[in-house]
């Protein structure tokens, strides 16, 4: 079992007064995988002080220098791939295989913001008068607090930390309460990749405690905050009032729709990787499939056979194909809404049982014959949970995917180039699958959603990453001899 440290002012200390929490595997509750305090209001504020002392000798590294250190740290990860894999499965849940991905995702994010410590500084603008040139430089914001989620959780916190440090800021980072531990160890292996321990500052325990100082120090310059929509909108007035720059990523209640022409093959492939990959326990999850009407008798059929024969288990068994649901708070959400799908009229297809009495086995469950405005087709569920809504045409699936509060991520599967194109025009999405999963990002393109997904003001990752962590100072030189 591991002990859990806050890093504050360049030491690993515990909590001054808080309790310490238990970190627990969901797939086996005996497994205590670590204790971490839960840090007090007074452990925030001297972790956002501190970082702010350091961030002006950091924002004076030259450039490349800092990118040196992302790299180095990408080098770890890759030697450590393993370990972090299955820090991840025993944390977070999910499958090996999934955990394995994700830490070759959070190495790749550190190679893909390694590369902006050559690049990006700013542009050279055309003057208006003989002499006159006009440079822009991107500077860094400050401190920036990073605050995340557990389901993705070495990736979320590396897209936001790599070009926060890149661009020049220091960091406050508090994970989820569920995963602290992979969290300090994404620290750990910034510290070892030789970031000056001052430039970051880690701290966990109760959002709501350590939240606060977080979102509206007036040491702090930024937000950038990924979780639920509860959550996230709070924090969004929280930080506008304190004139913080903002960045929140929430929920969805992803589409996936399947039109006449599909590849009945291929739709049912999508559902089952969007829908019960990380047990649907991904922003991006297909949690809707909107089917044409003269398909579904027989995309329902084959779904609903995919489904029961997932195998459900603990992550580290290499048979299993769908970890646990990760608390027994997300439990008792996932069971909630099968009661209600069902008093609703869903009719229940498969799953909708745990596994196991006493588990956080939850079976892949499925809804056909749902109505759009049925609670299980507009509330985000963040489990293994899908919903089958019935269309007539093309007009009205996407009248039916545009038809809910979020606008994360939407996919279709056609062979039809042109409606494809329709689809992607039409739907109120950040992000648009043809012919793919509806989950999975790639770090060198921007990532966010619309609506009440997001807080609609910067994307992440990619080179739209830089708009956010910094901001430009626009140079006017004027070199004529008289
Ligand atoms: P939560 O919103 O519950 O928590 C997210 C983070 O916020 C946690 O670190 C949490 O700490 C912290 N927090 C909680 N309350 C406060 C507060 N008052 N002030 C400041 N911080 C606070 O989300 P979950 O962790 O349950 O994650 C699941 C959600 O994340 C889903 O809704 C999912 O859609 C969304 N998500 C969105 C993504 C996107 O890119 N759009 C990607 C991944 C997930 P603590 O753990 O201690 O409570």
């Amino acid at each position: 079992m591991e002990t859990i440290k806050n890093l504050i002012a360049g030491e690993w200390i515990d909590s001054s007064q808080g309790d310490l929490l238990e970190d627990r595997n969901p797939a086996r509750q005996a497994d205590l995988l670590a204790i971490f305090p839960s840090a007090t209001s007074e452990n925030a504020r001297r972790a956002v002080e501190t970082a702010s002392a350091a961030s002006s000798g950091w924002a004076s590294m030259p450039w490349p220098k800092r990118g040196a250190i992302l790299h180095r740290t990408s080098q770890i990860i890759d030697r450590q791939l393993d370990e972090f894999a299955k820090v991840i499965t025993r944390e977070e849940g999910k499958t090996l295989a999934e955990a394995r991905a994700e830490a070759e995702r959070t190495r790749d994010i550190f190679l893909y913001f390694s590369g902006d410590g050559w690049r990006n500084a700013g542009d050279v603008l055309p003057g208006a008068n003989e002499g006159q040139l006009i440079f822009t430089r991107r500077e860094p914001l400050g401190v920036i607090s990073v605050i995340t989620p557990w389901n993705v959780p070495a990736a979320i916190p590396a897209w936001k930390i790599a070009p926060a440090l890149v661009y020049g800021n220091a960091v406050v980072f508090k994970p989820s309460s569920l995963t602290p531990l992979i969290g300090m160890m994404l620290v750990r292996t910034l510290i070892e990749a030789g970031l000056p321990p001052n430039v970051i500052s880690f701290v966990t325990g109760s959002g709501p405690v350590v939240g606060e100082e977080l979102v509206t120090s007036p040491y702090v310059a930024g937000v950038t905050f990924t979780g639920s929509y509860e959550v996230g909108s709070r924090i969004l007035a929280q930080a506008r009032a304190a004139k913080k720059r903002i960045q929140c990523e929430m929920g969805g209640k992803n589409p996936l729709v399947v039109l006449r022409d599909a590849d009945l093959d291929l739709a049912v492939e999508l559902t089952v990787k969007g829908g019960f990959g990380l047990t649907g326990q991904a922003c991006t999850a297909t949690s809707r499939v909107i089917v044409d009407v003269a398909i579904a008798d027989s995309f329902v059929e084959r779904l609903a056979n995919a489904a029961k024969s997932i195998v459900v288990g603990d992550g580290l068994d290499p048979k299993t194909e769908m970890g646990p649901v990760v608390s027994q708070d997300q439990l008792e959400t996932d069971m909630h809404y099968v009661q209600i799908a069902s008093a609703e009229g869903g009719r229940l297809v498969a799953g909708g049982q745990l596994v196991t009495e006493g588990s956080l086995f939850f079976e892949p469950t499925i809804f056909d014959h749902v109505a759009p405005g049925m609670r299980i087709a507009q509330e985000e569920v963040f489990g293994p949970v899908i919903a089958v809504i019935r269309s007539r045409d093309f007009d009205e699936a996407i009248e039916i995917a545009n038809g809910v509060q979020f606008g994360l991520s939407a996919g279709v599967v056609t062979n039809n180039l042109h409606q494809a194109f329709k689809f992607a025009d039409a739907i109120n999405a950040g992000v648009v699958k043809i012919n793919e999963p509806t989950t999975g990002v790639v770090p060198n393109a921007p990532f966010g959603g619309f609506r009440n997904s997001s807080a609609n003001t910067f994307k992440e990752q990619g080179t739209a990453a830089a708009e956010y962590y910094t901001r430009t100072k626009t140079i006017y030189l004027n070199h004529r001899s008289n």
